[in-house]
């Protein structure tokens, strides 16, 4: 199953944040120790119904000072153009196209009380030029009666019917949600009948993601298709690798053309999101001369919280000195970094002279095995007796949590759900240590593990 993209654009202040907010709702998934990713907000799981989507907030990005100057440089030598429109329309510019990358559907959204401006115009002659489905979303209509006569100015942007919404009172949300996955069609929501391992290559702009997909193909036979009948603009790479088919995609070719730094990593993360929703396993791809960094833990965070498959591919292993520390080094200080996927696989490659390039087939293979693997309860309750007999669980207040029973409920990823007399006495690092004990008897290498965690009365126990 893969799940639409839709990505939300509009002017600063229109209100896209508070819109994002209200849709994100608790829904939003926290994962406490991913950095990054769910503090920056820019994407979140939303439902609808019987639907999910990604949601993606294109805007919120801060020029570059530089930027700023430079153009309003620009603009003094045209008296005539008011610096603020021009410098607004380029970063609009920029999600819109941003939008119409990766998005299925696109929601543009405009202030009721501001009313139509110029850049609304330009950006939906954009919008209507690229054939995505948009939806013109009016906002802050927060007294229907007041504002409609307002919002019907809108009809003349030329993208259809303008949708009245209030973020801020969550006015017309329903209506609006309605609308979007209308749009919503059976080629976005099922991936085609395809049993081939899909592979997300993703990273920071120049790690060498380009030239692994190009190593990964050269060794082999290849085939370059544009997908038919999808509104992405991905570019699935099929490689068959000893008898085997695998699905490439490529987050690497496309690359936006930005001097704006904020912008061009809150797109790689765009990237990464629509690729890794697709994905079975996902290569992370870091750069040996660089080491890990901070934005390698937010597109890292990506996967984990999507609970893929996930192999740690640190290439450009032939530019780096190296002893007989190296390898130790690096490990650790991946490991520190990327503490919340302690369970991800790391390797060790050169794209450039195929150093291992060809073993990433054999880790694919053992990582999806492990991502979709399913454990009998009764070996798993086997496990958990063992475990709780070994380390007694935790008590509070002279009330000691109870395991009655475990069971898979799941898998990609393999999702636990163990029944207990007291949810709140049941302690993350209890949970850490049950999933360990069950790693240490089936591996799970390369998979997250999921637990959850259910209360059963005490007398049915
Ligand atoms: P963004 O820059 O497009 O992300 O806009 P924000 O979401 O930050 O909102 C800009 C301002 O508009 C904030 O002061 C919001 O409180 C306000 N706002 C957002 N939605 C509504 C709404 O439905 N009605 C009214 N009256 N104000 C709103
Ligand atoms: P992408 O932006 O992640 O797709 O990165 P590219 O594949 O375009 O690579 C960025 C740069 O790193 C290019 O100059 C490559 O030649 C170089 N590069 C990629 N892989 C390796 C490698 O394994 N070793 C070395 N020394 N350079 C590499």
């Amino acid at each position: 199953m893969s799940k639409p993209v839709v990505a939300i654009v509009g002017r600063p202040n229109v209100g896209k944040s508070t819109l994002f907010n209200v849709l994100a709702g608790e829904r939003i998934s926290i994962v406490q120790d991913t950095p990054g990713v769910t503090r920056d907000r820019i994407y979140a799981d939303v439902s609808w119904l019987k639907y999910n989507f990604t949601l993606i907030d294109t805007g919120g990005i801060e020029p570059d000072s530089s930027d700023v100057i430079l153009s309003q440089m620009r603009e003094q030598a045209q008296i005539a153009i008011d610096t603020a429109d021009v410098i607004i329309l380029s970063q609009m510019r920029e999600q819109a196209q941003i939008a119409i990358d990766t998005a299925d559907v696109i929601i543009f959204i405009t202030d009721v009380r501001q009313g139509l401006v110029d850049a609304d115009e330009k950006v939906a002659d954009m919008l209507r030029r690229s054939k995505k489905p948009v939806l013109l979303v009016v906002n802050k209509v927060d007294n229907f009666d007041k504002f409609m006569p307002d919002v019907y100015e809108f009809y003349n942007l030329g993208i259809g019917e303008p949708i009245p919404v209030s973020a801020a009172s969550m006015l017309g949300i329903g209506d609006m949600l309605d609308e979007v996955t209308k749009h919503f069609t059976n080629a976005m929501v099922e991936e085609a009948e395809d049993d081939r391992p899909r592979i997300a290559i993703i990273g920071k702009p120049n790690v060498g993601k380009s030239s692994l997909i190009n190593r990964l193909c050269g060794n082999n036979r290849l085939i370059v298709s544009d997908i038919a009948g999808t509104t992405r603009d991905a570019i699935d790479t099929d490689i068959r690798y000893d008898g085997r088919d695998y699905v490439f995609i490529d987050t690497a070719g496309l690359r936006r053309k930005s001097k704006i730094k904020e912008e061009i990593e809150r797109y790689s993360i765009i990237r990464a999101v629509t690729a890794v929703e697709r994905a079975d396993v996902v290569i992370l791809v870091i750069d040996a001369t660089e080491g890990v960094t901070e934005q390698d833990a937010k597109i890292a965070g990506i996967a984990h919280e999507r609970g893929k498959g996930v192999i740690i591919a640190v290439n450009k292993w032939d530019a780096i000195a190296k002893d007989n520390k190296t390898i130790y080094q690096h490990t650790e200080k991946i490991r520190q970094i990327l503490s919340f996927m302690s369970y991800a696989e790391i390797m060790f490659i050169s794209a450039k002279t195929g150093q291992r390039v060809g073993k990433i087939f054999e880790m694919i293979d053992m990582v999806i095995e492990n991502n979709s693997m399913r454990v009998s309860t009764g070996v798993l309750n086997e496990i958990m007796a063992e475990a709780v007999a070994m380390q007694q669980p935790p008590s509070d207040k002279g009330k000691r949590l109870k395991l009655y029973y475990i069971t898979q409920a799941a898998v990609k990823p393999p999702t636990f759900v163990i029944f207990v007399n007291d949810k709140q006495l049941m302690h993350f690092s209890y949970t850490r240590y049950l999933e360990n004990r069950i790693r240490d008897a089936f591996g799970f290498r390369g998979t997250s593990l999921k637990f959850i965690i259910r209360e059963r009365k005490e007398d049915k126990g």
